[in-house]
C-alpha cells in the first residue's frame, strides 16, 4: 500500500516552532495558561513536528474519561477558525495541528479502531468506533466543520499524500508519536472525496491484537486441547471463519506466534500484511501484478515451508492449492468467509472442490465472533426479557421460565453504549471420522452441525452465546446481533 503513495510533498509552512505553543497558549488564556490540555495537544505531536512536542513538559498519564475530556475541551475552547477557513491551501494552523494531534492521541487512548471524518453541507461529523460500534463526538462539530479543508490538509500532509489533490480517493499512512515517544502507533488513512468535501477514515492498527497468546483467546479448555493437537500436526488444513471484524486475523496470529520458532518455516500470504513479525516470511499479495493468493502458494511450495498461512480462500484456484498443500506434508491455515463452522465444508464443496479432498485435507474449522461485554458499571436486569424471548432464541422450556438476562443502561464509563469490551465466542468443528464419513455422503451443513453435537460433543457459537446470557456477560441484544445472522 504504502510503496503506491506519490511522493510527499513538504509542509508548506515551516514547523511552527514557537508559534505553536504561543498561539497555544494564547488560545487557552482563559484557562489560566498553558494548560494540561494544552500540553496533551504539544505532547502527541506526530514526528515532523517532534521540536514544538519537546517544549511541552511529560503529561500525567490520563484515564481514557479523563483524557476524552480533555480533547472535548480542548475541540471546543479553540478560536472560532476563521483564519484557518481561508488558508486550507497553505498549510494549516497550530489549531489545526493541535486538533489534529489531539483527535488521533484520543482516539488511541480510548482504544477505538476507527476514526471516521465526514463533511456534509450545513455540518461535519467526527465518529470514534469503539468496540465496534460508531459514535459521533458532537464537541468536534463546530471547530472541525469550521477548519473542514484545513484539518483534511493536515492529515494529507502527515500521511504522506499530495494534498493538491482533491478529486480522487488517495490511500496512506501515518507513524504516529503516542505520548512522545512511549509508544509509535500505525494508522492507516483513506481519503475519498464525495460530493461535500473529503471523506477521511484512519484505521488506527492495534498490535496488540495480533500478539495476543493463544492460551489468551477465550477458548474452554477441551476445546484449546483440540486446537493445540490440530496446529502440531505435520499437515493439514484449519480454517477460520466469519464475517469481516470477528476477529480472524487475531485467531490466525495466536496461531502463528505459537508455532513461530527457528526450527520452523513459516510463510505468509496476506493482503495486506498490516504487521510484520520477526521470523515469518510475509508476502504482500497484488493481484494487480498478477501476484494473487494462488501465485504466492504455488511459489511458497518451493520454498521448504512447514507452515503455510494463506489470507483468504477466495476461490476454487486458492483451494485446490491449499488443499494440495496440505496434503503434501504442510499445515495450512487460511480464513473463509462463512457465517458457522459446518457450512464451511459446505462452501468448499460449492467452490467446486471435490469431498473426497476435503475430507483428506481438512482438520478443523473454527468459526467466531466478537461479542461486546455488557458494562459492569450500568448493568441491569433486563425486564423486557420474557420467557418468550428465551425461547426464541433457542433455550430449552425449563430454563426460559426462570432465566433472567442483563443489560447495560449506559453511563460515563461506557460513553453510554451499555457495553465495554469485547470477548470471541468460538465454535470448533474437528473434521473426525464420522464427520468425514458425513461429507463423503453429501450431507449438508445443516445435518453435519446435527451429526457433530451427537456424535462429537460440538459446541455451537449460539450454546456459548446463551451460556453467557445467562452468565450476564452478554445482552440479549448483542446476542441477536451476532449470532442470529441469516445465511
Ligand atoms: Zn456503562
Amino acid at each position: 500500500m504504502t510503496d503506491q503513495i506519490p511522493p510527499a510533498p513538504p509542509p508548506q509552512t515551516p514547523p511552527p516552532v514557537a508559534g505553536t505553543v504561543g498561539s497555544a497558549g494564547a488560545g487557552l488564556a482563559g484557562n489560566g495558561g498553558i494548560g494540561a490540555a494544552a500540553m496533551a495537544a504539544s505532547v502527541g505531536r506526530a514526528k515532523e513536528v517532534g521540536t514544538a512536542g519537546a517544549v511541552g513538559a511529560k503529561k500525567a498519564v490520563l484515564s481514557p474519561k479523563e483524557a476524552f475530556k480533555q480533547a472535548l475541551s480542548q475541540g471546543s475552547d479553540k478560536e472560532s477558525g476563521s483564519a484557518a477557513k481561508e488558508n486550507g491551501d497553505i498549510g494549516p494552523s497550530s489549531n489545526v495541528i493541535d486538533f489534529v494531534d489531539n483527535i488521533i492521541e484520543n482516539g488511541i487512548t480510548l482504544g477505538v479502531s476507527d476514526i471516521h471524518m465526514e463533511p456534509f453541507e450545513a455540518r461535519s461529523r467526527l465518529r470514534y468506533r469503539r468496540d465496534g460500534t460508531l459514535k459521533e463526538v458532537e464537541e468536534f462539530a463546530t471547530f472541525l466543520h469550521a477548519n473542514y479543508s484545513a484539518v483534511s490538509t493536515r492529515i494529507k500532509i502527515l500521511a504522506s499524500l499530495d494534498i493538491s489533490e482533491r478529486r480522487l480517493p488517495q490511500d496512506g499512512a501515518i507513524r504516529f508519536d503516542y505520548k512522545a515517544g512511549d509508544d509509535i502507533v500505525d494508522l492507516r488513512v483513506s481519503v475519498l472525496p464525495t460530493s461535500c468535501g473529503e471523506r477521511i477514515v484512519m484505521r488506527i492498527m492495534d498490535k496488540s491484537a495480533l500478539n495476543m497468546p493463544l492460551a489468551d483467546l477465550g477458548f474452554p479448555e477441551a476445546e484449546f486441547a483440540k486446537i493445540q493437537k490440530a496446529i502440531h500436526s505435520p499437515q493439514g488444513m484449519i480454517l477460520v471463519t466469519g464475517p469481516t471484524g470477528s476477529g480472524k486475523s487475531t485467531t490466525l496470529y495466536a496461531v502463528l506466534n505459537s508455532l513461530n520458532d527457528p526450527e520452523i518455516n513459516l510463510m505468509t500470504a496476506e493482503d495486506p500484511v498490516e504487521f510484520k513479525v520477526e521470523g515469518i516470511g510475509q508476502v504482500h499479495v497484488k493481484d494487480n501484478i498478477g501476484l494473487t493468493f494462488t501465485a504466492a502458494l504455488r511459489s511458497f511450495l518451493r520454498q521448504d515451508p512447514e507452515v503455510i498461512m494463506v489470507g483468504e480462500i477466495r476461490d476454487k484456484d486458492t483451494g485446490d492449492i491449499a488443499v494440495k498443500a496440505s496434503l503434501t506434508g504442510h499445515l495450512v491455515l487460511s480464513t473463509l468467509h462463512t457465517n458457522d463452522a459446518p457450512s464451511t465444508i459446505t462452501r468448499l464443496i460449492n467452490m467446486g472442490i471435490p469431498s473426497y479432498l476435503i475430507t483428506s485435507s481438512l482438520t478443523m474449522v473454527i468459526a467466531q465472533r466478537l461479542a461486546r461485554k455488557i458494562c459492569l458499571s450500568c448493568k441491569t436486569e433486563d425486564m423486557e426479557a420474557t420467557k418468550e424471548s428465551f425461547l426464541s432464541l433457542g433455550f430449552p422450556e425449563d430454563v426460559a421460565s426462570k432465566a433472567k438476562a442483563y443489560t447495560g443502561t449506559g453511563c460515563d464509563e461506557c460513553f453510554d453504549a451499555g457495553a465495554k469490551g469485547r470477548r470471541a465466542i468460538h465454535e470448533i468443528l474437528v473434521i473426525t471420522r464420522t464427520i468425514k464419513e458425513a461429507i463423503l455422503a453429501n450431507k449438508n451443513d445443516i445435518e453435519i452441525g446435527d451429526i457433530a453435537k451427537a456424535k462429537d460433543g460440538f459446541v455451537t457459537m449460539q450454546d456459548t452465546g446463551r451460556a453467557l446470557i445467562l452468565e450476564g456477560m452478554i445482552s440479549i441484544e448483542e446476542f441477536k446481533r451476532i449470532l442470529m445472522i441469516e445465511d
